[in-house]
């Protein structure tokens, strides 16, 4: 019974997703690329709403859901979580805030993920964010930032680099072919990567020259 309930609930989020129709940017890139630093900037400046998938699920984690186990152990692997339960949790989160302009860091992070949103939500993001940075700097920033998580343990971030090169970069070369990906050095330093960033937000007026 609690499924159906569930199925009930998931249809209406869906069709209510539908109607909102928002505006999304994916923002992805490897893990300690910078996803989450410059997304609280662009909020700052630019007035969309962040929604982290990791940190969604790493609250769903903690919820003592369902499905709680299962993400825990997915996440302490490097591991993809399923999608529908990805995708819903982004979709609540959607649903639950005014604001009709939306990043979305670290989804989706395998085909599949890419997919089954756009079925689910029927909706298309304008563009891609791809924060492009080096493995080795990518590990210095992880291994130095002591967020307290239980990811960031060089066994699992060896994992997490394998999982981003073997299945989150054909997601970045999927929307390059559709010429919706807007690269960015993420190797500089925090601000001058949001000068960067800025550039790509920024009203466009190139007509001037
Ligand atoms: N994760 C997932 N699906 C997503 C986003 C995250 O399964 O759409 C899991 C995955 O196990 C990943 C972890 O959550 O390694 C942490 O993701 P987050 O984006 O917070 O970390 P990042 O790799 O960006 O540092
Ligand atoms: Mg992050």
């Amino acid at each position: 019974m609690g499924s159906n309930v569930d199925a009930a609930n998931m249809e209406e989020t869906r069709s209510a997703l539908r109607e909102k129709n928002p505006k999304i940017v994916f923002v992805l890139g490897g893990p300690g690329s910078g996803k989450g630093t410059q997304c609280a900037s662009i909020v700052e400046h630019f007035g969309y709403t962040h929604l982290s998938a990791g940190e969604l699920l790493r609250a769903e984690a903690q919820s003592g859901s369902e499905d709680a186990p299962m993400i825990k152990n997915m996440m302490s692997e490097g591991t993809i979580v399923p999608s529908e339960v990805t995708i819903k949790l982004l979709a609540k989160a959607i649903m639950k805030n005014e604001n009709d302009k939306f990043l979305i860091d670290g989804f989706p992070r395998n085909e599949e993920n890419q997919v089954a949103f756009e079925s689910i939500t029927g909706i298309e993001p304008e563009f891609v964010l791809f924060f492009d940075c080096s493995e080795e700097e990518m590990e210095k920033r992880i291994l130095t930032r002591n967020q307290g998580r239980l990811d960031d343990n060089i066994d699992t971030i060896r994992k997490r680099f394998k999982v981003f090169v073997e299945s989150s970069l054909s997601v970045i070369n999927y929307y390059n072919s559709k010429g919706k990906v807007k690269k960015i050095d993420a190797s500089k330093p925090v601000e001058e990567v949001f000068e960067a960033v800025k550039a790509v937000f920024a009203p466009v007026d190139d007509k001037s020259g």
